[in-house]
């Protein structure tokens, strides 16, 4: 999909501040620093829309983009990020657990990992959550630029491994540097919603 149009719809901290327009939703999720705004901002052929709004003493919110009146990219806050208070880990645990299990409109979460690196504890203990509330699952697995192709398939496997990653759930290589992946993702969107 050629991305023109992008619309910060509402910075959300609870239900009643979601959407009603019914349009499906794809939720990102990932750890800090991990690359999720690039990824973001290179599906949405954007330098710089979404913020990174994942550090310590921001305020912790649902944003909600609205893609060419299509449908919804819902950034979530990064997690593993050892700085923040348990208060606030508490809230941020609190606002994902009733988006991810009572939102009707969302359709797959992209869970985004560093494809250098097998995942970390918090990005297993995140993909067993979504699998525990059965939600489908698009693995990204980013800085792809950053090793050699001749080693992506090997690190795919690692991860894959790691996460015992399911059946039905697919994982896709990407770079936001280069774009590699973006055209695999945007069809792999498209799919959920027919
Ligand atoms: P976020 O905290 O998950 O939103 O992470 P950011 O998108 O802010 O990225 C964290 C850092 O990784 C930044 O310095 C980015 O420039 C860098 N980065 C993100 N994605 C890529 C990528 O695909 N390739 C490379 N080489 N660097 C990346």
């Amino acid at each position: 999909m050629n991305v023109n149009n992008v619309e910060l719809v509402i910075s959300a901290v609870k239900p009643e501040q979601y959407p009603n327009e019914g349009l499906p939703e794809f939720a990102l999720a990932g750890r800090s620093n991990v690359g999720k705004s690039s990824f973001i901002n290179k599906m949405i052929n954007r330098k710089s829309l979404a913020r990174t709004s994942s550090k310590p003493g921001k305020t912790q919110t649902l944003n909600f983009y609205k893609i060419e009146e299509k449908l919804f990219f819902v950034d979530v806050p990064g997690y593993g990020y050892a700085k923040v208070s348990k208060k606030e880990r508490e809230a941020w645990g609190k606002m994902i657990e009733t988006y991810f299990t009572s939102r009707k409109e969302l359709k797959a979460v992209l869970l985004i990992i560093d494809l250098r690196h097998p995942p970390m504890d918090d990005d297993v203990l995140m993909y067993d959550f979504l699998k525990y509330y059965e939600l489908p699952c698009i693995v990204i697995a980013t800085k792809a630029d950053k090793i050699p192709r001749g080693k992506w398939q090997k690190h795919v496997k690692m991860a894959k491994e790691t996460l015992n990653l399911q059946q039905e759930d697919k994982i896709i290589v990407f770079s936001s540097e280069t774009g590699e992946g973006k055209d695999k993702v945007w069809g792999i969107l498209g799919d959920f919603q027919n």
